[in-house]
């Protein structure tokens, strides 16, 4: 909770006031000796649970893609080095840095030694991981292919003399106890946390960067050719003094950080006065007028404890069931082939959907969202892994358990926590090859991700930051939960991860199982009560014995019948107006995925979509004004419908233009990046509601094609049509019946 709204703040800028600290003209040339410690040791052997000990390959697959090839051609971005410096800093920020600065790098903070992560492959081993590393490998030779890369070296140390340096600071949240849930674990790894955050964002923004046309190369605390705390002091970031590490006049010591090297032409910043801190750390700053963070609200978790996360979730209203109707025994195990991208993929929405599905093209023609698909990609064979052979003592009590992985997974990133039983329905029945899956974990752990305001707020969630969006949050969330993952193996159980790059489970009924969320009307989306429709997800499933929480009621069903508006904006009316139907045994507004995802594919004025996100009444900023409304839409059905036209009558879901940082660059069919020609900014449209001229289609299973077809079976539109018009006409009794593919 913030008591002031950043809606006049620009992305660049990011959430402390840097802009308000002392300046100087010195350019003092420190070197701090720091490369004498050598790298992070990502091992905790006093205390073999610690999460330090699950981290390792993660931080390893980070280093590994430090580097890489540069696209041919250089990208048509703008000249001017302030502006592109603000747009660096400004995609650092999206992708959650605390604070960013940029120098010119001095020869003195050239490495003598360089860092080099002890488990890096090099031409005499194969390095500790070698089926995640020739995965990795692969990926980075079809990003080549793809955008006409000239070479694709090996993760090496090839880039050594930069002119620039981007520095990339993540905060510590508060030092956990070790005596709170899950505070054995997770206590004393604040540098290793740090390291991760840090190194993924340095990792993507150099792969951003070398998308454009130019070098770059990431720096972290485990391999390094950079002294990275003589940069925090040459990028404005941090005030030398008699320690190791640069003192940062908001943060003190308490942070990690990673360096981004480049010869992109840059504006750099200037240092900071010895006593810099002194004005910027005074009462405006603590009561977030200046800057986006108060000095109130730090550390992290100041005064939460981890396994509770940052909403108060503990205080909404949980009942046995979920709010809409899950005819568990109607419910079909669908395959992966009926996935409408999938389908897309196979040329059954026709060939100007397929061509965009090559590479993903729908996604990767922007280059920043692509620049997130390598690590995307390189988490897939960190998803599972071996179990240790002993378990830990002291995990058979489920409360216990529970408890302790919340706390351990808000504390690696997630926004969000929940855990639910993971009945037979919520798998896939079949893999893309026509595999059946056997359902093999009891439980899921969901994860959530806020997909974030700020950028939300500058588009028109139709532009071409939605892919971004959209990228930056699997990642995360994948990676979050493939940590959490490695640690209950290392606990002496079976877990595996499902993300966006490769899952077995379906998400939306476990968010609404485990309690993070009702289903709403923009339908194949369960909406959290805090940050709204503007979310990802990814899954633990595992065997660990685990309490589960219930489903939660904040009267979003009641809410979302007095509210159209992301049936009334959906560029495609895609969205119902009307009432709920009965779809695969699921109680739904059922929206027709069909024309949303051919628009997602093949929009040419951005890449992919998440409007309907974006006018949602329940995606909210977090300030203090906006209290009330979230407490009378939770609390007072008899204001909803008021509540609904308030929120179009203040103008939200209107475009901040303040908040727009990115490109609208795009990528032709033969992957030249080039200027987009269009960008769509369409604002509210108040046009009147026509609920009788709504014409959706549905594909229940026994419409869809059989997971072992491996022809493409041409989408039966008008087939789906009658579905749809039969469904509506029976309400809310329909679809039963069994799935032939279930096996
Ligand atoms: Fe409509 Fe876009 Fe939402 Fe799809 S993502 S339902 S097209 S607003
Ligand atoms: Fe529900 Fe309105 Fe949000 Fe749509 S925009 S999901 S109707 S609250």
């Amino acid at each position: 909770m913030i008591i002031f709204s950043a809606k006049n703040r620009a992305p660049h800028l990011g959430p402390f006031p840097l802009e308000k600290l002392s300046t100087t003209d010195r350019q003092t040339t420190y070197s701090s000796g720091a490369s004498n410690n050598g790298p992070i040791e990502f091992r905790d052997s006093a205390n073999e649970y610690s999460i330090v000990n699950s981290l390792a390959p993660f931080m390893l697959q980070l280093d590994r893609m430090r580097d890489g090839p540069i696209a041919a051609r250089k990208s048509p971005i703008p000249g001017e080095y302030k502006e592109r410096a603000s747009h660096l800093k400004s995609a650092a920020y999206f992708l959650d840095a605390s604070m960013v600065g940029i120098c010119n790098i001095p020869d003195s903070a050239l490495l003598a030694n360089p860092l080099m992560n002890p488990e890096l492959p090099d031409a005499k081993s194969p390095g500790k991981y070698p089926s995640a590393n020739k995965y990795l490998d692969n990926v980075l030779d079809v990003i080549a292919a793809q955008l006409e890369f000239s070479s694709r070296d090996d993760a090496g140390l090839t880039s050594t003399k930069h002119q620039y340096g981007i520095v990339i600071m993540v905060e510590y949240p508060r030092d956990p106890d070790p005596d709170e849930a899950g505070g054995k674990w997770i206590a004393g790894a604040q540098a290793h946390r740090a390291a991760l955050r840090t190194a993924e964002i340095a990792v993507v923004i150099a792969q951003y960067i070398r998308i454009l046309g130019y070098p770059a190369c990431a720096h972290s605390a485990t391999t390094a050719n950079l002294d990275l705390n003589a940069l925090v002091v040459a990028a404005g970031l941090g005030i030398q003094d008699s320690s190791d590490k640069a003192d940062n006049p908001f943060l003190k010591k308490r942070y990690g950080v990673s360096v981004v090297s480049t010869d992109l032409d840059l504006a750099v910043d200037r240092q900071l006065e010895f006593q810099a801190g002194k004005k910027a750390t005074n009462f405006r700053w603590w009561l977030g007028l200046d800057g986006a963070r108060p000095g109130y609200s730090l550390p992290r978790y100041k005064k939460r404890p981890y396994h509770l996360g940052l909403y108060p979730m503990e205080k909404l209203r949980r009942r046995k069931t979920t709010t809409t109707i899950i005819e568990s025994q109607n419910v079909p195990r669908v395959p992966k082939r009926h996935d409408m991208f999938t389908r897309a993929a196979a040329g059954e929405l026709g060939d100007k959907s397929q061509k965009q599905m090559q590479y993903g093209r729908c996604v990767t023609k922007f280059p920043f969202a692509n620049s997130m698909t390598p690590l995307m990609a390189a988490t897939i064979p960190l998803q599972e892994g071996q179990i240790s052979a002993t378990r830990a003592a002291d995990t058979e009590d489920p409360e216990s358990n529970s408890k302790a992985l919340k706390a351990a997974l808000h504390y690696l990133g997630a926004d969000m926590v929940g855990i639910s039983s993971a009945p037979d329905y919520v798998w896939y029945s079949h893999q893309a090859d026509g595999s059946a899956i056997v359902p093999y974990h009891r439980f899921a752990i969901t994860v959530l991700i806020d997909q974030g305001y700020d950028a939300l707020e500058g588009s028109s969630g139709d532009d071409w930051v939605s892919a971004a969006q959209s990228m930056r949050s699997y990642m995360r969330a994948n990676l979050v939960c493939s940590m959490g993952a490695a640690h209950i193996r290392n606990l002496g159980y079976s877990a595996r991860s499902h993300g966006n790059p490769h899952q077995d489970v379906l998400h939306i009924p476990l968010i609404m199982l485990a309690g993070l969320g009702e289903l709403s009307r923009i339908g194949e989306l369960a909406l959290n009560p805090f940050i709204g429709p503007r979310i990802k997800s990814a899954i633990i499933t595992t065997d660990i014995p685990l309490a589960i929480d219930k489903p939660i009621d904040f009267g979003l069903q009641d809410f979302c019948n007095k509210c159209n508006k992301c049936a009334r904006e959906c560029p495609t009316s895609a969205i119902p107006f009307g009432d709920k139907i009965m779809f695969n045994g699921y109680e739904m507004w059922k929206p027709d995925v069909e024309k949303c995802a051919r628009y997602r594919i093949t929009n040419t004025a951005g890449a992919m979509c998440g409007r309907c996100m974006k006018v949602c009444p329940f995606s909210f900023e977090g300030v203090l004004a906006e209290r009330p409304f979230h407490w009378a839409a939770l609390n007072l059905p008899f204001t909803r419908s008021w509540l609904a036209k308030y929120d179009d009558k203040i103008g939200r879901g209107r475009i901040n233009k303040i908040k727009k940082w990115w490109w609208d660059l795009d990528t032709d069919m033969n992957g030249v990046i080039v200027k987009a020609e269009k960008s769509n900014a369409r604002e509210l449209n108040f046009r009147p509601l026509k609920y009788g001229k709504q014409k959706l289609a549905a594909y229940p299973f026994t419409i869809a094609p059989s997971a072992l077809s491996k022809t493409p079976v041409k989408i039966d539109r008008k087939g789906g049509v009658e579905w749809y018009r039969n469904a509506k006409k029976a309400g809310v009794e329909v679809s039963k019946g069994k799935n032939p593919d279930a096996g």
